[in-house]
């Protein structure tokens, strides 16, 4: 018994003692594959001693300074360093210190640009699409679309949502042969119904995480998407907080389809777990709008850009240049998603796997015929995690909605320093653990 308030108070939580590499080791000595990086998160694995370094060299010299008042130069090394990693004028990184905050911070600064680029004050709603998650506070959570919004939903911004870009349900009732990316144009259909001089902007994942198990759109999704939003003056604010530094096989998901946001939300693998921290990279063009008009942006998070979590954060960022841990999660993620949709399709209840570099998604189904989901009671995407565990391997469950609608996924997100031999390792673990829950 003790006085934690967890998330889940029913359930029972095994105690972690300690990590390395891509294991976590429990207080009785078990030691489990940390095959989720916990939420997507410990890209670099556990106790890098670069990291390490970086962060006790930091605490010595300052680990706590206000943004209000001063800036560091581990955040202007981020800034520059990240600032070299993403695509055309997205060069100014705001700091807070998670996704959440990030997310919150992108709905309030793309309202404030149309206020600061021509005092357009009537442009301040953000479309999204179901099956998404954009975080927990209530901007975030409006701008969400899945169960977790179920209980507050009277808190929520009346936000609009679209159809999602999920392939294995299409919701046009389509397949590969017939797709016409209808889910795309279906944020035209929402602008002219919202009126497009009342939206500010547009958020996607680029994979869907965690709220959907790693779906990936069709090819043309995002730059029919860019095309939209440009044509209805629409900012797009890509939420890579999941996706972000490496995760999918690019540096930024988005890159694969060649187009440039205006926005991008990141958090989890920039400090990798190590320090909380989380950003938005602006345009320049967006920078500039709040530079000639009133020059600032009226919100900010104590623990924002402490030196500290920077200091992590360039180091962190460093490594995963220097080793190229993004073309590893290309490579070991195509080599994982071939294998495990050899071994686990089989399963009379995997219907669906999929993803993208190390993010990649299981869909358990009552048929594979028909792709009809458990029923949500008997909370099947928790009771496989739980067995997986006792398989040595740690998942990130999803289940279905509470209407049901969703289906249960989980999610598979290794560090992205596994190599193929641990690949190897965490797929005869699975199957195990599969053929045990069968
Ligand atoms: N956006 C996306 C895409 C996420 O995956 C998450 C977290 O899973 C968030 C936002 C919220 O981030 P945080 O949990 O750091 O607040």
């Amino acid at each position: 018994m003790d006085n934690v308030f967890y998330r889940n108070i029913k359930k029972e939580y095994t105690e972690v003692d300690r990590g390395e590499g891509i294991y976590l080791y429990d207080t009785d000595g078990n030691r489990y594959i940390d095959a989720c990086s916990g939420a997507a998160v410990s890209n670099l694995g556990h106790a890098h001693p670069k990291v390490l370094k970086a962060m006790a060299d930091q605490a010595e010299k300052v680990a706590f300074s206000h943004l209000s008042r001063w800036t560091s130069a581990p955040i202007k090394e981020l800034a520059n360093l990240v600032a070299g990693l993403t695509p055309g004028s997205l060069n100014k990184l705001y700091l807070v210190s998670g996704g959440s905050e990030a997310t919150e911070a992108a709905l309030k600064m793309a309202r404030q640009y149309f206020l600061e680029r021509d005092g357009k004050s009537g442009k301040y709603k953000v479309i999204s699409r179901w099956k998404s998650y954009h975080g927990n506070t209530i901007g975030a959570l409006s701008m969400t679309g899945d169960k977790r919004r179920k209980k507050y939903a009277p808190l929520l911004l009346d936000f609009p949502h679209i159809a999602p870009a999920y392939c294995y349900r299409c919701p046009f009732g389509r397949n590969p042969d017939t797709c016409g990316v209808d889910c795309a144009y279906d944020l035209e259909r929402a602008l002219k119904m919202e009126g497009s001089d009342t939206v500010a902007a547009f958020i996607a994942e680029p994979v869907g995480g965690a709220a959907c198990g790693a779906i990936v759109p069709h090819k043309d999704y995002f730059r029919i998407v860019r095309q939209i939003c440009d044509h209805y003056d629409i900012l797009v604010i890509d939420d890579e907080v999941m996706t972000g530094f490496g995760r999918t096989g690019a540096m930024f998901a988005m890159e694969d389809w060649d187009v440039v946001p205006d926005l991008i939300c990141a958090a989890k693998g920039m400090s990798a777990g190590y320090s909380p921290l989380g950003g938005v990279i602006a345009k320049d063009e967006i920078y500039n709008a709040f530079k000639q008009g009133s020059g600032a942006f009226v919100h900010g998070h104590t623990y924002g850009g402490n030196p500290l979590s920077a200091a992590v954060a360039v180091a962190v960022v460093r490594t995963l240049v220097e080793q190229n841990l993004a073309a590893n999660s290309r490579n070991v993620g195509e080599y994982l998603l071939t294998q495990l949709r050899e071994r686990l399709l089989p399963f009379w209840f995997v219907g669906d796997v999929r993803g993208k570099g190390l993010m990649q998604g299981v869909e358990l189904v009552k048929s594979k015929a028909t792709k009809e989901p458990f029923p949500v009671y008997l909370g099947i995407a928790e009771k496989i995690t739980v067995t997986l565990m006792k398989h040595g391997i740690i998942v990130y469950p999803g289940s279905g909605n509470a209407d049901g609608e969703n289906g249960d996924q989980f999610l598979l997100a290794p560090p992205l320093i596994i190599t193929k031999d641990q690949a190897d390792e965490l797929i005869e673990a699975m199957v195990s653990g599969f053929a045990d829950f069968e």
